[in-house]
């Protein structure tokens, strides 16, 4: 299996209520390495460019909103097939049909407040990442 990299975020709900660690510690059991990380406050322009593809649901105003109300934690994670294993323990995008023993199913509070992303494809990945981080702030 190949070496990848993804992008994660840790949205504003898990980092209001101090969840980083908790949450770093689901990617750390499951053989995702914190390869870059850093605390930011999203700006109105950077959340709705980086959720583009949504703009025209209905829930895109308060998606938004969410992202830029409180700090975020971008991250570069790296593993064997980092992609599909971080969206696994990531669970389904509502905690109600989140697996057990996933971030969504232990510490997401609604479909929107969902504690985490995670890119969905390796060509995404790559999109997300450069839009967070230049490649000097990566450290494999
Ligand atoms: P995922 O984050 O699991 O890849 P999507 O790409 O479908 O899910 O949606 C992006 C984000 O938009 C979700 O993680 C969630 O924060 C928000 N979202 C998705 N569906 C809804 C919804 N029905 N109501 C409110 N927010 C939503």
């Amino acid at each position: 299996m190949a070496i990848e990299r993804t992008f994660s975020i840790i949205k504003p709900d898990a980092t209001n209520r101090n969840l980083t660690g908790a949450v770093n510690a689901v990617f750390e059991k499951a053989g995702l390495r914190v390869v870059a990380q850093k605390r930011v406050r999203m700006t109105r322009e950077q959340a709705e460019t980086f959720y583009g593809v949504h703009r025209e649901r209905p829930f895109f105003g308060e998606l938004v909103e969410f992202m830029i109300s409180a700090p975020v934690v971008v991250q570069v994670l790296e593993g064997e097939n980092a992609v599909a294993k971080h969206r696994e323990v990531m669970g389904a995008t509502n905690p109600a049909n989140a697996a057990e023993g996933t971030v969504r199913k232990l510490y997401a509070l609604s479909v929107g407040e969902n504690s985490v992303h995670g890119s969905d494809s390796l060509d995404n990945a790559k999109i997300e990442i450069g839009q967070f981080f230049s490649g000097n702030e990566i450290v494999g």
